[in-house]
């Protein structure tokens, strides 16, 4: 529990029973302009745990970025114990870019955590991040999503049950609430996010939701699921009375994205949350003038999480996000 006197992040002076926004200044670009970190501030009248939510790490995964915007503006401080800091974008340059990674320096920011202040920008920016928000944080939530080629079921990342905090992870990533629960054995570890937390003894887990998608419905209800999950986060830590409404059955699931060996116009074949057999055809490819060049192969028996969703693929590229059951179970 940490005390609720007041929060001094830059510029940004939450006292106890107020918000606030504002941004942490990184660095002067060359037309003047500044490279920032937009974050949001609610302070709890009560002393309790500090929460830290943020999105767009990738910077074309936004449907996190409005749950923590929704969230910030709807909680009573007069009814929160403790701190929720809201980072909408840690990325802002690729935010505004609706890119992946920076614009600036091309960097993937998610492999370069704990990041260095004597480095290139993006380093600077993660380095900012660790040192001036992960820091105060009892409790992370990182969102990413399916970006501007993903189709994504919603699914929340924990970490491997190596040790009691990598197991409070699960825990966490269970009451999030979604229905598939991913214990993610296969990330290249080093430079992302959730794991430098941890290392600072501080759980994380990672929600991979939101689909580059067209219709409106799927973005709302998407936003939906995420906010939700902040809330039971917050429930579950004492920081705000309620419910946690999660779903019933839980699958925990391992997942590996499969690659295309050949580029084209992807066609998936295999729908979102279909159980599929080993050796079944996953994503058919065809050249320019239709004809087949390829096919995606299921390598497990398993289930889909999600695909490339739209039509021209490169060789390599992500072609389906798939999943590999562990086990069921009731919430
Ligand atoms: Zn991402």
């Amino acid at each position: 529990m940490k005390s609720n006197k007041s929060l001094v992040l830059d510029e940004i002076v939450a006292d106890a029973g107020a918000r606030q926004e504002g941004f942490l200044h990184i660095a002067r670009n060359a037309d003047g302009s500044w490279v920032r970190i937009p974050v949001i501030l609610v302070r709890g009248e009560a002393a309790g745990p500090t929460l830290l939510a943020d999105a767009c790490t990738h910077g074309d995964e936004y449907e996190g970025a409005e749950a923590i915007i929704r969230i910030a503006k709807t909680i009573n401080p007069a009814e929160l114990k403790g701190t929720f800091i809201g980072v909408p974008a840690v990325n802002l340059e690729a935010f505004r870019a609706n890119s992946r990674v920076s614009p600036i320096d091309g960097t993937n920011l998610n492999r370069i955590f704990p990041g260095d202040p004597d480095l290139y920008i993006s380093h600077r920016v993660a380095n900012a991040y660790m040192e001036r928000l992960v820091k105060q944080a009892d409790c992370i939530i990182t969102f990413h999503g399916g970006g501007t080629v993903l189709h994504l079921e919603p699914i929340v990342g924990y970490q491997p049950p190596v040790d009691d905090l990598a197991r409070k992870t699960r825990e966490l990533a269970k009451v999030f609430g979604t229905p598939t629960i991913w214990r993610m054995q296969n990330l290249p570890f080093e430079g992302v996010s959730a794991a430098e937390a941890k290392k600072l003894g501080i759980p994380a887990i990672l929600p991979e939701i939101g689909s580059h998608c067209s219709r409106h419905y799927d973005r709302d209800k998407n936003i939906d699921i995420c906010a939700r999950g902040i809330r039971n986060i917050m429930i579950h830590l004492g920081m705000l009375a309620g419910t946690i409404e999660k779903a019933a059955v839980q699958t925990d699931a391992e997942l590996r994205y499969i690659h295309t060996d050949a580029g084209g116009i992807h066609i998936p074949v295999k729908k979102a949350k279909e159980r599929v057999k080993e050796g079944e055809v996953l994503a058919v490819i065809t050249d320019v003038f239709g004809n087949q060049v390829s096919e995606v192969i299921a390598p497990f028996d398993g289930f889909v999480i999600g695909y490339w969703s739209v039509p021209v693929i490169n060789p390599g590229d992500w072609s389906y996000l798939y999943g590999k059951i562990l086990a069921e179970q009731s919430g």
